[in-house]
């Protein structure tokens, strides 16, 4: 591993064994997500400037208006999909700074990202290369639509939240898979995991969240 992908000082591993401590103490308790995430180097996703504060348990903006998730929302996310076993390929909507992609790609086979914002995506897509990743798909797209050419999908995963749930992503999803998404406006957005059971959905509310929310339309 090189100097920068191992870290010095706020970025050290000391640093971010404090953050997978206090992801437990929150709750996270797939052994699995833990250890993922112990080794992604966070930091490189952010500006350097912030890079010293990458180990905290915060969402960071990342520019065109958006943030990097929250480490506790990227691994709640992630248990919630795997729960019942790893799926074997994953849609996630708003690619951002590539690190829930890098969590997910760490784990899942093959996982497909769409992005709405193209600078964005083009960064990530640089960033994952650097730290080592290539079993990532990109599309710049709005994921309202999917990405069902690559589809069905045994797991999606969004990091912006509609009103409701897009009817696309329902569709493209594989009998027994999980959508998990925010839904709702500002203020009040719950997460959903909703898990296809032909001829139905089974929606599971799982907590009160915040996320930026899902855009219509590619810029
Ligand atoms: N998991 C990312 C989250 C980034 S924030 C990270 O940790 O960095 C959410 C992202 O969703 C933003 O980049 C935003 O541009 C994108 N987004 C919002 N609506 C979208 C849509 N309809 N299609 C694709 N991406 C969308």
């Amino acid at each position: 591993m090189s100097l920068q992908h191992q870290g010095i000082g706020m970025t050290s591993q000391r640093t971010r064994d404090r953050l997978i401590s206090q992801l437990q103490e929150l709750g996270i308790k797939n052994q699995v997500v833990l250890n993922v995430m112990r080794k992604i180097p966070r930091h490189l996703f952010v500006a350097e400037a912030l890079a010293s504060r990458a180990y905290e348990n915060n969402s960071l903006p990342i520019g065109h208006g958006q943030t990097i998730s929250q480490p506790y929302m990227v691994a709640r996310m992630t248990e919630l999909l795997i729960e019942d076993g790893i799926p074997e390929n994953v849609l996630e909507v708003g690619t951002g700074s590539g690190y829930q992609s890098a969590v997910l790609a760490s784990l899942i086979p093959r996982v497909f990202s769409v992005e709405r914002i193209s600078p964005l995506q083009e960064h990530a897509k640089l960033t994952l290369a650097k730290v080592g990743f290539r079993n990532i798909n990109f599309r710049h797209s709005d994921g309202g639509w999917g990405w069902n050419a690559c589809g069905p999908y045994e797991g999606i995963l969004a990091a912006a939240a509609p009103s409701e749930i897009p009817q696309k992503l329902l569709d493209q999803l594989k009998v027994g898979a999980k959508l998990i998404i925010p839904i709702g406006e500002k203020g009040e957005q719950v997460l959903q995991r909703v898990t296809r059971t032909e001829p139905e959905f089974d929606v599971e509310v799982i907590e009160p969240v915040s996320f930026v929310p899902f855009l219509k339309g590619r810029v």
